[in-house]
This record gives C-alpha cells, sequence and structure tokens, in this order.
C-alpha cells in the first residue's frame, strides 16, 4: 500500500465529463489497495474569469480580495471531485486550503507555504477516506485567504506530498509529461523520460509552466518523488524528475527549450558610475515588491553608463513610475526608457558543464536569422537571451533543431 498525491490541472476538470474521468482513476488506485489525496485546480478558464470580474470592480483589484476572490474556483471543484467518488462508492471529504490549515505567509496572489497541518488528513486516510484538497490556496496567521501565485496548484500538491511523506506525488496535466520545449509551439518536441530536478528548476523558472517552479522547489528540498503524467491516457509513464543524473545513459549536452513571453526591459541610461548606484535603482523596486530577473551594466565612458534590467511585463508600469518619479533625478540619471515586447529563450541541460561551445552555437543559430540579441545571462546549466518579442517562436523553432532535440535520444 501506497500513500500517493494525485494533482489534476484545470483542463483535467474542466467539464463534469472529465471530473468523472478523474474520479475513475482515483477509484482504480484506490481499489488497489492506496491511500490518495487527490489536489485539483479550478477549471480551466476559471481562474482568468473570476480576475476578469475582480478588473471589473477594480482596475488594480486589492490583493486580499482578490484572493478571496479567486480562491473559490478551486473551492467549487473539491466539492464536485468528492461527489463523483461518493457516486462510485467511495468515501470522499473535501478541504479548502484554510479547513486544511496550509498556513502561509502574507504575501497574497503569491503567498508562500509555510506550514501544512496533516493532522485531519491522515485522520480521513486512516478512515478510508479519499481526501480532496483545494490546490493554490491558503491561509496567512491572521485567517486570511491567500493564493500561491498563477499554477499554484502544483505545489499545493508536492508540498502536502512532502508534508505527508507520500511515496509519489503524481502531476496529472493535458501533456503526457515534460517535453524538451512546449509542444504548442514546437509540435516536433519530444516527452522526456526523466529529467534532472536541477533541470526542472531551471526550465520552470524560465518559463514552463508545466510546474510551477515552487512545486519543484518543494520536490528538491523534501526529495518528493514527483512525475508529470497525461489525465487524457489510462497508460504511459510520464516524466519522472530525477535527483541524480543518470550515468548509464548518454546524457544529452541540452534537454530542453524554455522561453518567456512576460519579459520586460528596462534601461536608466546617463546614471553616474560609482559606487551605489544599482542599490539606488533596484532598492526602491524591491521594496515595491517588483522582482527583477536579469541585470546589465555596462562599462563606464566618462563617468558615466547604462543600466539595464527586467521584470515581469504585468509590473512594467509600476517599476517605470518608480524609476522616472523616485529615482530618475535623484540619482541624477539621463533618462528612462522601457521595452515591454520582449521575451526570454534559454537553453537548459546539466550535459552544458562537460561541453564547450554551447552559447556560441545558440548565438550563431540566432544570427543566421537575423535575431538581435538584447541580453544575455548565464549559469551552470543554462543560456538565456532576451530578444524582441516577435521573433520568439522562431528562436525556439530554430534552436530546438540546432541543438538535435527533435531526434531521439535514447541509446539504441
Ligand atoms: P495544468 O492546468 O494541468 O496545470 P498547465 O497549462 O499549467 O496545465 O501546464 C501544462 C502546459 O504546459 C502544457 O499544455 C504545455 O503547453 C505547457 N508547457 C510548457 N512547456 C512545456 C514543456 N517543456 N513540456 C510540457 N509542457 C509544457
Ligand atoms: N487555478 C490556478 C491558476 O489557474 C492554480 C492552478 O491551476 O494551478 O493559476
Ligand atoms: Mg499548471
Amino acid at each position: 500500500m501506497a500513500l500517493i498525491v494525485q494533482k489534476y490541472g484545470g483542463t483535467s476538470v474542466g467539464s463534469p465529463e472529465r471530473i468523472k474521468n478523474v474520479v475513475r482513476r482515483v477509484a482504480k488506485y484506490n481499489a488497489l489497495g492506496h491511500q490518495i489525496i487527490v489536489v485539483v485546480s479550478a477549471m480551466s478558464g476559471e481562474t482568468n474569469r473570476l480576475i476578469g470580474l475582480a478588473k471589473e470592480m477594480q482596475a488594480q483589484p486589492d490583493p486580499r480580495e482578490l484572493d478571496m476572490v479567486v480562491s473559490t474556483g478551486e473551492q467549487v471543484t473539491v466539492g464536485l471531485v468528492s461527489m463523483g467518488l461518493m457516486q462510485e462508492g467511495l468515501k470522499a471529504k473535501s478541504y479548502t486550503g484554510a479547513q486544511v490549515k496550509i498556513i502561509t505567509d502574507s504575501a497574497f496572489t503569491k503567498a508562500r507555504i509555510l506550514s501544512i497541518d496533516e493532522q485531519n488528513i491522515r485522520a480521513d486516510l486512516a478512515n478510508g477516506y479519499v481526501v480532496v484538497v483545494a490546490g493554490f490556496q491558503g491561509i496567512d496567521k491572521e485567517g486570511n485567504i491567500t493564493t500561491l501565485g498563477r499554477g499554484g496548484s502544483d505545489t499545493t500538491g508536492v508540498a502536502i506530498a512532502a508534508a505527508l511523506h507520500a511515496d509519489e506525488c503524481q502531476i496529472y496535466t493535458d501533456v503526457d509529461g515534460v517535453y524538451t520545449t512546449d509542444p504548442r509551439v514546437v509540435p516536433e518536441a519530444r516527452r522526456l523520460k526523466t529529467i534532472t530536478f536541477e533541470e526542472m528548476l531551471e526550465m520552470a523558472s524560465l518559463g514552463s509552466k508545466v510546474l510551477q517552479i515552487r512545486a519543484v522547489e518543494f520536490a528538491g528540498k523534501y526529495k518528493v518523488k514527483l512525475r508529470v503524467l497525461s489525465s487524457f491516457e489510462e497508460e504511459g509513464d510520464g516524466t519522472l524528475i530525477t535527483f541524480e543524473e543518470d550515468e548509464k545513459m548518454e546524457q544529452a549536452i541540452i534537454s530542453g527549450i524554455a522561453f518567456n513571453r512576460d519579459e520586460a526591459k528596462i534601461t536608466v541610461r546617463g546614471v553616474p558610475d560609482k559606487p551605489g548606484i544599482a542599490y539606488q535603482i533596484l532598492g526602491p523596486i524591491s521594496e515595491a515588491n517588483v522582482d527583477v530577473d536579469m541585470i546589465i551594466q555596462n562599462v563606464g565612458v566618462d563617468g558615466s553608463t547604462d543600466f539595464s534590467f527586467t521584470v515581469h511585463r504585468n509590473e512594467f508600469d509600476k517599476a517605470m513610475d518608480i524609476l522616472k518619479n523616485q529615482v530618475q533625478n535623484h540619482i541624477g540619471a539621463r533618462n528612462v526608457v522601457g521595452d515591454n515586447k520582449t521575451a526570454k529563450v534559454s537553453v537548459v541541460g546539466v550535459g552544458m558543464r562537460s561541453h564547450v561551445g554551447i552559447a556560441s552555437k545558440m548565438f550563431r543559430t540566432l544570427a543566421e536569422e537575423g535575431i538581435n540579441i538584447q541580453m544575455i545571462s548565464t549559469s551552470e546549466i543554462k543560456i538565456s537571451v532576451v530578444i524582441d518579442e516577435k521573433y520568439l517562436e522562431l528562436a525556439v523553432r530554430v534552436l530546438h533543431k540546432a541543438f538535435d532535440l527533435d531526434l531521439d535520444q535514447e541509446p539504441a
């Protein structure tokens, strides 16, 4: 008997028919004698619909109230899944995040899980219930409802698996695993049988929304056995996230390509080239809770330089306002310019550690298509570039081909 957490995404619970499909799978695992905790998202499109409603009331919805509204999507699906399970003759019980006592910090719309009270869940499992938990939500210490950021149900699933020391966390979604890149953009993309935890962490943080980054972080920290699978197919092993590089297999140098359309670039021009400038520019940005991604400062000429960085596109206006109104005059910068039509493309692979020439191959491939690189950043296992958004899909396709990701790399 194993304890298994099964997380189902929005498309997988998008209609009563699909929920019945989820119920069938849960019943099958239950019949094998396993204890099951089901974590579900809201029905597909529902979270967007709720955000849209909120924006009709307030141009910039109050974060606490927004979480109050968007958390309802998952409350509907947990109830429906439980009913479906009962209809099949199983014992089932639904919980909101607050009912479980998934305690988070108070960063509304992007809260972090601090602790999970496992008592109720354990007691229900011991009494033969399938426990159905609402993804994406929690409660802070003051009792406010919080949400975990888009895609946050993945994190609920993995965090519950970690808290209860589950044998496996299965993420059921609308693709049958993690691919070399988003199969919606590159039809030749291939499913990976395994991907290392580090690679998955990079892929998620660089824009592959198949898993939320915090879910991957939890899996790494607590060594949760994590697998991504299709909710529409009966069979299939999906993709296993591994913690060791498999030495038996011929390791591909590049495992995947991630991309992110939500990047916006800001440049503060003509800033004095002296100590403290980065802090004076980025301090107010971070105080406003705006996350900064890539940062570049040029070599100064005649005592002044340019300072560029990227932020999430949703936070572009806010960041521009802060720089123009609080920072520019204060530090004596010439001006502030921005471009919110940029995108980031990254190649990821642990094989990069032992191979040279990956960056030059990437840059050459983009150059051959006439794609200008605006910013570059690297780590041990990834290279990212910022480019004009209009070339994004082309860039992903040509890089996928250049690194032979469309070819079957399984050893014979
Ligand atoms: P869910 O609602 O089940 O959480 P998501 O839409 O959040 O599903 O994530 C699944 C989607 O992630 C896929 O439909 C696919 O378009 C996208 N995706 C992006 N990158 C990848 C990748 N490398 N492998 C698989 N899917 C990817
Ligand atoms: N329903 C939430 C969202 O759409 C959480 C999730 O699906 O993981 O982002
Ligand atoms: Mg998701």
